[in-house]
């Protein structure tokens, strides 16, 4: 992708922000399960980072989307993976639907705060019995007067036991199940919302994780995002910059395999040093390769996505092919760092741990291939 010198000027904040704000304390957050993101976002939001793409009258900057890829991928400088998801739920997740459709008193209280950081948000749409299967969710909103009581729980949910408010998605009537959805601006602290637990994980440690229950919670039918029915459709189109967001870490890669180059170049073992060894630099030098692969493919579809085209496919290639090369390149160095690969200190094994997550959330591999098989015309009706 071409880098304009506004581009240049914003990775290379991004990155400072990585270093002086994020990195000293990773250690800290990755051990305590969570990260302060009101304190994080407001330094961010005071750097105007959060709303790189939302409208000004908002507090955002009206930026195209590649200003938001430049930020996602300089976020890779972090030495985790937990605080840029969870910035990524704020700034591309939860709230691109909300800029888009909302009314302009729910942009106000909602969005220019999430802009400004003063409010973390989060996105409701994993339930316990529904992850892959968007349209099967059971959460009701059903309305009484001018408001929505909704009543179910919400699983995974990221920023969950932080968040001043939750992007809803629910059913807010019988029929269709693409038809029957709204998407919901929820207030965390309404009465009802309960933050039932913070899940335990096996990476993406500094970011919280929640499982939310719902009952009876009371909220206006003006918090709805757009149009009523809609929300399963604004979801699908708000998946596509969680997608692309989720590829752009594919930079860490690089940083990942220079990492081992380094290690492996000191780390003798038969009186030679690691890398020397065809099997070893061939290996390195293939993964290299896929990064670089995917950062074409990844910077093909931004290049679209900005001009305007629908990347529904290769938003989801990005994000199928991105998931594969990292968990790849984490697989194999961790297995070239040996048993210090295997200790959590080393930033080798928290790449692993995180990136294993990269297939399974925001849509699972299968979840991709199904997608890609539909756009090619060859899904099955009943696939
Ligand atoms: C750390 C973390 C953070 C998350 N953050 C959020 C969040 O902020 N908000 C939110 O709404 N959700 C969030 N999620 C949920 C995440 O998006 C879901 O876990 C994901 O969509 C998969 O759903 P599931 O876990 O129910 O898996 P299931 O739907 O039970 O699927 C299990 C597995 O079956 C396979 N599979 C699924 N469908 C098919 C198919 N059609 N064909 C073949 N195989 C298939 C896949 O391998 C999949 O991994 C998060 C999850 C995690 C772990």
């Amino acid at each position: 992708m071409f880098l304009t010198p506004e581009h240049e000027e914003l990775k290379r904040t991004v990155e400072r922000f990585c270093t002086q704000e994020i990195n000293p304390h990773v250690e800290e957050w990755e051990e305590a399960g969570i990260f302060p993101a009101h304190e994080v976002f407001g330094k961010l939001g005071s750097l105007g980072l959060l709303g790189l793409t939302k409208p000004e009258a908002y507090g955002g900057a009206g930026l195209d989307y590649s200003y938001s890829v430049v930020m996602a991928e300089a976020l890779g400088s972090c030495r985790c993976g937990g605080v840029p998801m969870a910035i990524g739920v704020q700034t591309d997740m939860a709230t691109p639907a909300l800029a888009r459709f909302g009314s302009d008193e729910v942009r106000t209280q909602f969005l220019a705060p999430s802009i400004s950081g003063e409010y973390v948000a989060c996105l409701g749409v994993s339930e316990v019995g529904a992850g892959s299967d968007v349209a099967s969710l059971k959460t009701t909103a059903r309305k009484d007067g001018g408001d929505y009581v909704i009543n179910g729980g919400k699983m995974w949910t990221t920023n969950g036991t932080q968040a001043d408010w939750i992007c809803l998605l629910a059913n807010t009537s019988e029929g269709s199940a693409h038809r029957n959805k709204s998407l919901i601006c929820v207030p965390m602290k309404t009465r009802g919302v309960e933050v039932a637990r913070k899940l335990k994980k096996a990476g993406m440690n500094s970011s919280d994780t929640a499982q939310l229950h719902f009952d009876d919670v009371r909220v206006p039918q003006r918090y709805r995002i757009g149009e009523e029915g809609m929300g399963f459709m604004y979801q699908m189109m708000q998946f596509q910059e969680e997608r692309l967001w989720a590829a752009a870490g594919w930079q860490k890669n690089k940083e990942i395999i220079r990492e081992t180059i380094d290690y492996l170049r000191e780390r003798q073992a038969f009186g030679k040093p690691l890398l020397d060894n065809q099997f070893i630099y061939f290996k390195l030098a293939e993964l290299q390769t896929e990064a670089e692969a995917v950062g074409a493919l990844f910077h093909k579809a931004v290049a679209l996505y900005v001009a305007g085209n629908d990347v529904t496919q290769l938003a989801s290639m990005c994000k199928l092919k991105a998931a594969r090369v990292a968990r790849e390149v984490g697989d194999w160095c961790v297995q070239f760092w040996g048993g210090m690969g295997y200790v959590e200190e080393t930033r080798v094994n928290r790449f692993w741990r995180d990136t294993r997550l990269s297939s399974i959330g925001g849509g699972a591999d299968e979840v991709m291939l199904g997608i890609i098989a539909k756009t090619m015309g060859i899904l099955p009706r009943n696939g």
